[in-house]
């Protein structure tokens, strides 16, 4: 089975967010199965410096897009092949998607729609390569036209997997950037890739991938709703039989306490002192009252109404009279990272809001901490929740998407069977947070249960290989190999 995974980050060469660490992680846990995956992604000099000795396989002139080269590395871990499409004028820049103030770059239409175009050729019959995938696996709407270029090039075009990581960034661009994109005047339609007047690149890949997936059952029922479809439930509601729900994994190795190079001290289920003493150098670290007995709540994400971090922010009050301190990591939406700012300087020794992206404090964040928030008002699947577990810090997370699908509610009854691994909020809103926290706090000073919710965690397999399986399961349907 040869696939080629066709993305627009992924870790460690470039990322923004999951997306990257799926397209890091996945590839290999399916060449580990056997796949032959080989991963296509943008030129990003930054990403192309990480990739060891890079070779050139042709250099072309584009009539819309002028001078682009194909050259290929290799993952510098896992040793994953990687084409690079080379373009200065798209690639070339500090922001993978935006500029430095958090506007998309006005040609994002173009630079994604050569991301698609690429996957197309190098997966269809004209491929230059030696390398003829039987599935093209796309990401996002950063690779949604690719399926469409497909359809329009052959009667029976190469299979694709279209995956959904976020229905809420549709790559939705005015009309006229059709014609620059190659992409015939019929295309435009209801059923194609026109949405209401404008043209989206992620409705032609839901629209034209032979099979759609998204990154949790919960998720990929949620999204044929109203509430969670973004506009897109109808499409996704009649393709349901092509719809697969299969869970991220998380990167096991990356994200070990026993072997982390960020912590101070390593630790793991059988021995937990690493983890106190993380916490106590994390307040340290943060200028936080180092107290070992003092719950610390972490937080880890993307500053933006998804995350749910502006209904933490309006239970802040209530929070600091459950006699907790909090870390919060993020970077985002300008009134957020202002209001963290805000909180920090009124608490200094309660709440510390480092605002940025910061890999090392991040993992130090899910190591030294006691309990991690997570109240998404949607997820698709999530992965700090994931990562926490795994580090014995059991989360606190809205009843959405992966997040469901992930963590399991310290009920008494899940308490006394080991199921039980985190906290979860049937509505989100400041006042179920609170409470959950208070649930949280209430079973941390009772060391001996908590150590057992937290061990819980630690045990579960968030490991690739299953959902590898899952992939190449829905990859042998479409391409009966
Ligand atoms: P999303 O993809 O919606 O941002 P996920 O939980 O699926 O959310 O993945 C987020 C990833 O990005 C995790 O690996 C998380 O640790 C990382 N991350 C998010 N914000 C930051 C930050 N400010 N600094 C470091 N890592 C971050």
């Amino acid at each position: 089975m040869k696939v080629l995974f066709a993305t627009s980050e992924a870790h460690p060469l470039a990322k923004t967010g999951g997306l990257a660490d799926v397209s890091g992680a996945l590839p290999a846990a399916l060449r580990e199965i056997g796949v032959d995956a080989r991963v296509l992604m943008p030129g990003y000099p930054a990403a192309m410096a990480k990739a060891g000795k890079l070779l050139e396989i042709f250099r072309i002139k584009l009539p819309e897009h002028g001078e682009t080269a194909l050259l290929v590395g290799a993952f510098p871990d896992s040793g994953v092949p990687v084409y690079f499409i080379e373009h200065a004028g798209y690639y070339a820049r500090e922001g993978l998607y935006q500029d430095n103030s958090g506007h998309d770059w006005p040609d994002n239409a173009m630079r994604f729609g050569l991301l698609s175009q690429f996957a197309a050729l190098l997966a269809g019959p004209k491929t230059p390569l030696d390398f003829r995938p039987d599935v093209l696996h796309c990401n996002d709407w950063q690779t949604g036209l690719a399926p469409a270029y497909l359809h329009f090039e052959s009667a029976a075009p190469t299979p694709t997997v279209f995956t959904v990581h976020n229905l809420s960034y549709q790559g939705i661009f005015p009309p006229e950037e059709l014609k620059q994109l190659g992409l015939p005047q019929e295309s435009f339609a209801i059923d194609g890739i026109e949405y209401y007047g404008n043209l989206s690149f992620l409705k032609a890949g839901l629209f034209y991938a032979s099979h759609l997936t998204t990154v949790s059952p919960t998720y990929a029922s949620e999204i044929q709703t109203e509430t969670f479809g973004a506009g897109m439930h109808g499409l996704l509601a009649a393709r349901s039989q092509d719809l697969t729900g299969i869970l991220n994994g998380i990167d096991m190795r990356e994200w070990n306490p026993a072997t982390d190079p960020h912590l101070v001290a390593p630790y793991s289920a059988g021995n937990l002192a690493g983890k106190a003493a993380g916490k106590l150098a994390l307040q340290t670290e943060l200028g936080l009252q180092v107290d070992p007995g003092t719950p610390l709540l972490g937080m880890v994400s993307r500053l933006t109404t998804q995350k749910g971090s502006d209904v933490v922010i309006e239970a802040v009050p209530q929070l600091l009279r459950l006699g907790v301190q909090l870390a919060v990591l993020g970077g985002g939406e300008a009134g957020l990272e202002i209001a963290w700012r805000r909180l920090a300087d009124a608490h200094p020794g309660r709440i510390a809001a480092v605002i940025g992206y910061n890999e090392g404090l991040a993992h130090r964040i899910e190591a030294g901490a006691d309990v991690f928030l997570m109240p998404s008002r949607f997820e698709p699947c999530g992965l700090n929740q994931m990562y926490s577990q795994r580090y014995g810090t059991p989360p606190v997370v809205h009843k959405v998407g992966g997040l469901a699908d992930t963590v399991t509610q310290a009920t008494l009854g899940n308490l006394a069977n080991g199921m039980a691994t985190g906290f979860v909020l049937d509505r989100l809103d400041s006042e179920s947070l609170v409470s959950a926290v208070n649930r949280a706090v209430i079973l941390y000073r009772h060391k001996l249960a908590w150590q057992k919710l937290m061990r819980n965690g630690m045990a579960r397999d968030f490991g690739w290989t299953k959902s590898a399986h899952q992939y190449l399961g829905v990859y042998k349907k479409i391409s009966q190999t």
